[in-house]
């Protein structure tokens, strides 16, 4: 995560709005967690349930021709495009993934 916040005026490029979301996301869970005092694996669901909730909606008026963007939905391919981010997102990074890595120093 970016020490720096992102402000909703700083996303230019796919990057920073990841950022932006990553950090969202991160201060919803922690302040319904919180609130809430559920456990944390029920809040992840219901984060996870808003998001597929977004996706069906967002599609939805798309399918209908409410939004001329152009974007038209393929649910089968795009829930499992969903499926697959998260799944990589959540998994245990590998020690020798070199994206993980922070540079220490220069040679
Ligand atoms: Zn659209």
């Amino acid at each position: 995560m970016s020490a720096q916040p992102v402000k909703v005026s700083d996303i230019t490029d796919e990057s920073s709005a990841q950022t932006y979301l990553d950090q969202m996301i991160m201060t919803t869970f922690c302040r319904v967690l919180d609130t809430s005092r559920l456990p944390p694996s029920l809040v992840m669901r219901l984060i996870a349930t808003a998001l597929g909730t977004t996706y069906r909606e967002v599609a939805s008026a798309h399918l209908d021709g409410q939004c001329p963007c152009g974007w038209c939905p393929l649910p089968t391919i795009d829930i499992e495009a969903l499926r697959s981010s998260l799944e990589e997102a959540a998994a245990p990074k590998r020690i020798d993934d070199l994206h993980s890595m922070v540079v220490a120093g220069r040679a």
